[in-house]
């Protein structure tokens, strides 16, 4: 800007809507997150997930969820709208889909070329909507299963700056797994595949347990290395904490060297918590090698009043009530899952 004369002018809707859409939609595993998480809110029981190259080429979520008219999917792509919430007080007597803002299909599409093929459940036709940087293109009749397939191509096409800020295909391709990963586990009734290039990279069953999703995500090697875990007490509670943990953590050997394995999830939600990876690593003790990670996928069920998952819903980070708590139930928890199967030794075969 040159010296001395500034001029303030108002932005046209274009310019303020890619604006607003690079900070919801920052490289292509957010929009795999904001897919995923309608297909969920939609009840689906089967999410196909399709990725070419980095992501950007072409993203495809195909799910058997409740579907949407040809009416709603007009409204879906519109700013602000939402079939998850009416107001102020559904939001502040608590919110159970993951989404409410009724903004990610619009952002998403703002910035890409974006179909949509949809069929409600029980009769009525399908639909199939286009739009290209937010402008629709086309509305017709499509045939279809009851269920949604969002089709994002050319992702940033439009936005350049933000397409030079990815990494490589790989280490977008990366991300996207570890999203997809993270919500398989944390929903083993519901049957997840992932495809990247046409390849399969995994799928679960679907059939409910979290012992058969560890396995199909992570591999045999993995799953035959995992304990249980779990301080689930007597109903009542006698701590009076209302905290519980349960799920499964590795053999002190079979680890990797990124934290991205400790995965945890508070009321349901993937959180990223410090707190309880410090405490993960705390109950192995000396037995883990420096730098090194086990792999843990633990659930925290903690009284909602305790809890502030919404520090920032883009960032996943949770606060406690109490954290001594929270630290001290987790590690114990798991450390004594360690010493029942006297895995704090070093030396413990392998199953
Ligand atoms: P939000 O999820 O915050 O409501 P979105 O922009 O992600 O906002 O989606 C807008 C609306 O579109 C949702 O509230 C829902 O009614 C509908 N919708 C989006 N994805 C799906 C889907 N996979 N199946 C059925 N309905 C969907
Ligand atoms: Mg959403």
């Amino acid at each position: 800007m040159s010296d001395g004369e500034q001029t303030i002018r108002s932005l046209d809707e274009q310019t303020v809507q890619r604006i607003a859409a690079g900070e919801v939609v920052e490289r292509p595993a957010s929009v795999v997150k904001e897919l995923v998480e309608n297909s969920l809110d939609a009840n689906a029981s089967r999410i196909s997930v399709r990725i070419d190259g980095s992501g950007t080429e072409r993203i495809a979520i195909e799910d058997d969820g409740i579907g949407m008219s040809e009416e709603d999917v007009q409204l879906a792509v519109e700013e602000h709208t939402t079939s998850k919430i009416r107001d102020i007080d559904d939001l502040e007597s608590g919110v159970a889909t993951l989404g409410f803002r009724g903004e990610a299909l619009y952002t998403i599409g703002a910035v890409s070329r974006l179909t949509i093929r949809t069929k409600p459940r029980g009769g009525e036709a399908g639909t199939e909507l286009r739009l290209a940087g937010g402008k629709a293109e086309e509305i017709k009749p499509a045939g279809r299963p009851a269920g949604t397939t969002v089709e994002v191509t050319d992702l940033f096409f439009n936005t350049p700056a933000r397409e030079k800020y990815l990494k490589t295909d790989s280490t977008e391709f990366s991300h996207v797994n570890r999203v997809v990963t993270q919500y398989a586990l944390a929903n083993p009734n519901v049957a997840f595949s992932l495809d990247h290039d046409g390849r399969e990279i995994f799928s679960t069953t679907g059939q409910g347990d979290l012992q058969s999703a560890i396995l199909s995500v992570y591999g045999r090697e993995v799953a035959t290395a995992m304990i249980a875990v779990g301080n689930e007490r007597s109903e009542g509670d006698e701590d009076g904490d209302g905290l519980t943990v349960s799920g499964y953590v590795s053999h002190p050997e079979t680890t990797r060297s990124t934290r991205e394995y400790v995965a945890t999830y508070v009321n349901g939600r993937y959180v990223r918590s410090s707190v309880v990876r410090e405490a993960v690593l705390a109950a192995y003790g000396n037995q883990l090698a420096p730098d090194r990670y086990p792999f843990a996928v633990l659930f925290l069920s903690v009284p909602g009043d305790s809890v502030d998952v919404n520090v920032h819903p883009r960032k996943m980070e949770v606060r406690f009530g109490d954290e001594a708590s929270v630290r001290e139930t987790v590690r114990d928890s798991i450390a004594n899952a360690l010493l029942d199967d006297g895995l704090i030794r070093s030396s413990a075969p392998r199953g």
